[in-house]
């Protein structure tokens, strides 16, 4: 099944590809065929991907200009952008009284202002030619709250209003606006917290559902459903977890 009405497959946007669930996504989608616009700061590990038809671009989404312009480079390329998967984001866990306050910033300015980075960069052209899909990575924790998540429930929350929003904007161009909210998905996502008894909390609540969560192929799946359907059919939200992941 394919979104489009043509027969070739069409430009996607995939953020945070060089690792998790941005990078199983990549995959899925170049297996069907789609040229890729692939954005992270760490180049080597999408070149190593070696997928055909697309374009690595180092990038730190928080930089507005460089993602605009490498947008437009692929689409120089490829032609015009039908999706962006706006999955990259940090998990930064803490308890608010001790966290560094850098900490929040630097999740609420990827997590939310990284993605509507993304958002800007395709949306105009989208809205023009009254076609696309924006597909915005958010989370459980963007339903609900979970211990020393205060700043990243804070972000999560955040990316699920103004994707609702969104949507209800871009519903009268014609253009796809998705949430998907994943539960524990065996990533490299915790790696970057700094607390080391939080990071083993963490582990030992994975470990509550048998060690067994999420992987990133599940997630990239949910993604590549939403948008295989036609462009008229949008699903609004995926909520997935492991079947075990009871919060
Ligand atoms: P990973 O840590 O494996 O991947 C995160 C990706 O984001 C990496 O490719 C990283 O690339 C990229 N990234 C981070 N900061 C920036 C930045 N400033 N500019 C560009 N790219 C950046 O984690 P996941 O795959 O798990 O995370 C993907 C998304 O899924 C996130 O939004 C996360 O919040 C969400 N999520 C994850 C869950 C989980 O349990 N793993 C659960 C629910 C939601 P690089 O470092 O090369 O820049």
């Amino acid at each position: 099944m394919s979104s489009t009405t043509t027969s070739s497959p069409r430009l996607i946007v995939i953020t945070g590809a060089s690792s998790g669930i941005g990078l199983a996504t990549a995959q899925k989608l170049s297996a069907l065929g789609h040229p890729l616009l692939l954005l992270a700061r760490r180049l080597d590990r999408m070149q190593a991907l070696k997928l055909p038809n697309a374009l690595c671009v180092p990038l730190d989404i928080c930089d507005r200009a460089a993602f605009v312009a490498a947008v437009a480079s692929a689409e120089a390329q490829f032609g015009p952008v039908d999706a962006i998967i706006n999955n990259a984001g940090v998990m930064l866990l803490g308890e608010v009284s001790t966290q560094d306050p850098e900490q929040w910033d630097r999740m609420f300015d990827v997590n939310v202002k990284g993605l509507l980075n993304g958002v800007h960069a395709v949306s105009a052209g989208m809205v023009a030619r009254r076609t696309g899909t924006i597909i915005n990575v958010g989370s459980v924790a963007g339903h609900k709250a979970f211990p020393n998540h205060v700043a990243y429930v804070g972000s999560k929350f955040a990316v699920h209003g103004l994707t609702e929003n969104l949507r209800e904007e871009m519903s009268a161009h014609n253009v796809r606006v998705v949430t998907i909210a994943p539960g524990a998905v065996e990533t490299e996502l915790l790696g970057h917290t700094t607390d080391e008894g939080i990071k083993t909390g963490y582990h030992a609540w994975k470990e509550s559902m048998g060690g067994v969560v999420l992987s990133a192929d599940d997630v990239a799946a949910a993604i590549c459903y939403a948008y295989q359907q036609p462009q008229g059919v949008c699903i609004r939200e995926i909520v997935l977890a492991a079947t075990r992941q009871q919060a």
